[in-house]
């Protein structure tokens, strides 16, 4: 299951690349987080507050 891991949940296509606040997952590209309808995190369903990117060097 490493492809679930590195791939965004939502569009399966995209590297994950954000955090979702306030849980803390990481589950998705950040492309994908901006336009969450509604902005809930697609695997705890907590309410979405912030989206942090996340850069890898
Ligand atoms: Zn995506
Ligand atoms: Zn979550």
């Amino acid at each position: 299951r490493y492809q679930d891991l590195d791939s965004c949940a939502i569009c399966l296509s995209r590297p994950r690349d954000c955090v979702l606040l306030n849980c803390g997952h990481v589950c998705a590209c950040s492309e994908c987080a901006i336009v969450l309808q509604p902005p809930q995190c697609p695997i705890c369903r907590d309410r979405i507050a912030r989206i942090v990117p996340l850069y890898h060097a």
